[in-house]
């Protein structure tokens, strides 16, 4: 478990990655009081993010942004090149599950650090699922046939993706493909290694498996990061805090860890200075 394996459908165009989860997915949400419906979300879109990024040959950052007006506002998951993964979601509780996204937009950005190498495509939130949004995504995007399979619950985050390569035209070999995946369930992507997965239920194609590769998860989160947050507040913001408070706490939305500010380092920080903060 943890990590991501690309595979091939040899002579057919077709291109797939699959990604199974567990201590990572545990650590994402270790800190969070998630409910049943948005954690499942959150770890359906960790799967997603992690099968996009360890299909893109530059290794780039890659971060998948959801929006809504209904019970979950915001949903963003990053992943580095590296696989290095951390996600968060804000939602109200007390709405039931079916409104959780509502109407809204999801964003996709593709990071590859070099010049001219950031690109964000932005989608309306297509359905309910996330597999219905970034299914439109990569039509209207990439303009590439692709199919989700995410599976999500308290233990583990895992999925499975199709994808025709550009250019390829066997349409009839990747609906094959498809039916065949939709029999896919969580128990049996979860317990076999990803050659007898594969083998099992795309018995009749050629399948060529790549290397796996391990998928980390790391906030990234320091206090000198989070030093820059605080800057952003402003310099009357951050003074009527320590005049209020005595210092300014700041907490990392992504792993819920807690980094205060004394006065002398509110000072340094809108001096321009990083000062590290004390962790809670
Ligand atoms: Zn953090």
């Amino acid at each position: 478990m943890n990590e991501a394996q690309n595979f091939l459908f040899e002579n057919h165009g077709i291109r797939g990655g699959i990604v199974r989860l567990r201590e990572t997915w545990l650590q994402t949400i270790a800190q969070h009081h998630y409910s049943e419906t948005v954690r499942q979300l959150l770890g359906e879109t960790v799967a997603a993010t992690v099968l996009l990024g360890a299909s893109l040959k530059d290794q780039p950052k890659i971060s998948i942004q959801m929006q809504g007006n209904g019970a979950l506002s915001l949903l963003v998951v990053q992943c580095t090149g590296d696989l290095r993964v951390r996600g968060m979601a804000q939602a109200q509780h007390d709405l039931p599950g079916e409104n959780l996204l509502g109407s809204g937009r999801l964003s996709v950005n593709v990071d590859t650090g070099r010049e001219n190498g950031f690109f964000q495509g932005i989608v309306p939130l297509a359905g309910p699922r996330i597999t219905d949004c970034l299914e439109s995504y990569f039509e209207k995007s990439e303009q590439l046939a692709t199919k989700l399979y995410l599976f999500s619950d308290d233990e583990t985050a895992s999925g499975l993706v199709l994808q025709m390569l550009p250019g390829a035209e066997d349409h009839e070999a990747f609906n094959t493909a498809c039916m065949l995946a939709n029999t896919l369930t969580a128990a049996e992507i979860r317990a076999a290694t990803a050659s007898e997965l594969l083998r099992k239920v795309f018995s009749g194609f050629d399948v060529r498996l790549f290397a796996a590769k391990p998928v980390l998860h790391d906030c990234r989160c320091t206090p000198e990061h989070l030093a820059r947050i605080a800057r952003m507040l402003g310099k009357e913001e951050l003074e009527s805090l320590v005049i209020e408070r005595g210092n300014v706490e700041l907490t990392c939305e992504f792993c819920n860890r807690h980094f205060r500010y004394s006065e002398n380092q509110v000072g340094a920080i809108l001096r321009g200075e990083a000062p590290s903060a004390k962790l809670h």
